[in-house]
């Protein structure tokens, strides 16, 4: 066998999600068909397209229908029950008593004949939140058709479609899973998540996309007041997706929740330590899983595809963090000798997966933890991974039936592949993959290769030739300014390897709030075969630790992964941390991180 150090593991931190819908929205110009016409004329749609207790997301179409403007474009509306604007996007927005008004953005005054644009916004509302009956554009107005008399005519108007009336189209079959929950549907995007981020400069261009909601404690299954999780419960967000998808043509709509609270949670790290102490199973079944069970199943929500993301890290960490490895730690070993894990994870996969529209996906890591195969045990991570999750089949009710899939990068920084190199070229006559530091015999150098294997190896260990994949890109984008363009000339692997690679990370264990990383791939249903979706779990701008020691009362500990001083431990072969200065407690909103993943991010 081959000699090397030792086999890295890691970790990620845990976090939920996503989608199928792609493409950032703003301000899109959409071309379309129309004839010129020497009069003016003009078409709005206006949809809601999530509204929660006070608040709500609204998108405008608005087409040119008659001649072309070039000297700038005012949308006008008045509001009937006193909503109010909060922060709009594809436009300048302002507001007077029940008007408002919506000019072009100064870069693009133009609106042609049959073009649209698509300003959106988020607001306020309290009692009704009725859709507007009138818009003006430049002082016309918008009937739809083209008005061929003069500009005086006002008669009355019908103008607006909208998706918040319910359409009862579709629906899934409780009880019936399609194989893949993710294509020919949408994706809940959780409000909460977007108006954070709708708040950020710049961040309506994201706000639109779907997140993981994570259950991260016994109290955010009611809703607590945490400044992430915020004051919806699970009850309060299937309705909300219950109403998105009922807004939805096609009538589909998946809801992604993490379930993440096992007892001794995060065990190889202290970051995302929880509430739950190492035995306190019982709390997680009755408290936890059985209460999530009671809401999930409520008939009013059997025609959402609910998608739960099983315990991120649990399973790989009595792999890789207990002894006799050097990695090893003592919380690790506690779980892994009291049986909690694996029963808790069982248990939930068990209740969950007994629910007809329920799809189950458990966490499987990511490559840059679970990428080294060997017939050495103590150099394997993925064999014995692999045979850790088929370890929970036949306990507690888990059959083969009961798993969809399974979930890879959550939370983490892995990129999806790396375009300019592989681990097999030959540098000096070897392959990197046993000479370069970056790559130090793992298997694989991204997450396609790597979940493409995990499933395949999957499937021998004894669950369903049917599985699929998701895989967590929401910050693993490695665009900006350092990304390279291509392969190194270098002659030394280290050099060349560290030239060519777009993952910027010090060290491929590194895992907390990482600098120089960007949003990666928008959610997308069934990018590659066997893909089922990319999806953005972790939310975009939530904390993945603390840069230092922060009192809290959520169990959360300080782990110098997370302190850009640190130099590191055996779990990221002694580098820096590469984590970003002044993090806030894992969860909680971190804005100069957010700022930086749209900053880098790619695709742009
Ligand atoms: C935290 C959770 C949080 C999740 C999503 C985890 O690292 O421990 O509290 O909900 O990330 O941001």
């Amino acid at each position: 066998m081959s000699l090397r150090t030792f086999v890295r593991s890691r970790k990620v931190a845990g976090a939920l999600a996503v989608t199928s819908v792609a493409a950032l929205s703003a301000a899109g110009v959409v071309a379309s068909t129309a004839t010129a016409n020497a009069a003016p004329g003009c078409r709005v749609s206006y949809s809601i397209s999530n509204q929660w207790p006070g608040g709500f997301g609204a998108n405008l179409q608005v087409t040119n229908l008659g001649d072309a403007i070039s000297g700038g474009w005012t949308l006008e509306w008045d509001f009937a029950a006193g909503q109010s604007i909060q922060q709009g996007w594809g436009g300048v927005f302002s507001q007077s008593g029940a008007r408002v008004s919506v000019k072009n953005p100064s870069w693009s005054p133009n609106l042609g004949t049959g073009a649209s644009v698509a300003p959106g916004f988020n607001g306020a509302w309290n009692g009704s939140n009725p859709v507007p009956t009138s818009f003006r554009l430049n002082g016309t107005v918008c009937t739809g058709s083209v008005d061929t008399t003069t500009t005086t005519t006002t008669t009355t108007t019908t103008t607006t479609s909208t998706t918040t009336t319910t359409t009862t189209t579709g629906g899934g079959n409780p009880g019936t899973r399609v194989d893949n929950p993710y294509v020919g549907a949408g994706v809940y995007v959780n409000p909460q998540w977007s108006r954070l981020a709708a708040a950020e400069p710049g961040g309506s261009r994201i706000a639109n996309q779907p997140t993981g909601v994570w259950l991260d404690r016994i109290s955010a299954i009611d809703g607590n007041d945490s400044p992430t999780t915020g004051s919806m419960g699970l009850a309060d967000h299937l309705d909300e997706a219950e109403r998105q998808r009922a807004a939805r043509s096609d009538g589909q709509l998946v809801f992604q929740f993490v379930v993440y609270n096992l007892p001794g949670r995060d065990c190889a790290a202290l970051a995302s330590n929880g509430e739950l102490k190492a035995d306190e199973i019982g709390k997680y079944k009755t408290d936890y899983i059985d209460k999530i069970v009671s809401i999930v199943s409520d008939a009013k929500y059997s025609k959402l595809r609910i998608v739960p993301v099983i315990e991120i890290d649990s399973l790989p960490n009595l792999v890789t963090n207990v002894s006799p490895r050097a990695t090893a730690t003592p919380n690790c070993d506690v779980m892994k000798a009291n049986g909690n894990y694996v029963e808790g994870v069982s248990y939930a996969v068990g209740k969950l997966g007994a629910i007809g529209n329920v799809y189950n996906y458990i966490d499987s890591g990511h490559h840059g933890w679970i990428g080294w195969g060997d017939t050495v045990p103590e150099y394997d991570n993925f064999y014995a991974s692999a045979k850790q999750f088929a370890a929970i089949l036949g306990k507690n009710g888990v059959t083969k039936d009961k798993i969809h899939g399974f979930v890879t990068n959550t939370a983490n920084y892995s990129a999806l592949e790396e375009p300019y190199w592989t681990v097999d070229d030959l540098v000096g006559g070897r392959p990197v993959k046993e000479n370069a530091k970056w790559v130090d015999w793992n298997d694989f150098n991204g997450e396609l290769g790597f979940a493409t294997a995990m499933r395949a190896e999957l499937v021998k260990q004894g669950f369903d030739s049917s599985i699929g994949m998701l895989i967590d890109t929401s910050r693993n984008g490695w665009g900006g300014p350092n990304r390279p363009t291509g392969k190194s000339t270098a002659t030394n692997a280290d050099d060349y390897v560290n030239q060519s690679r777009i993952d910027r990370r010090h060290q491929k264990g590194n895992w907390c709030n990482q600098a120089g990383a960007g949003l990666g791939e928008r959610p997308k249903a069934a990018p590659k075969p066997n893909i089922d979706a990319y999806v953005w779990i972790k939310p975009p701008g939530e904390s993945d630790g603390s840069s230092k020691a922060i009192p809290n009362d959520e169990g959360k500990g300080f782990d110098r992964m997370c302190d850009p001083t640190y130099e590191g431990n055996v779990r990221n072969g002694n580098n820096l941390s590469g984590a970003l200065a002044d993090a806030p407690v894992s969860g909680h909103w971190f804005s100069a991180q957010f700022q930086e993943l749209m900053r880098n991010a790619y695709p742009a």
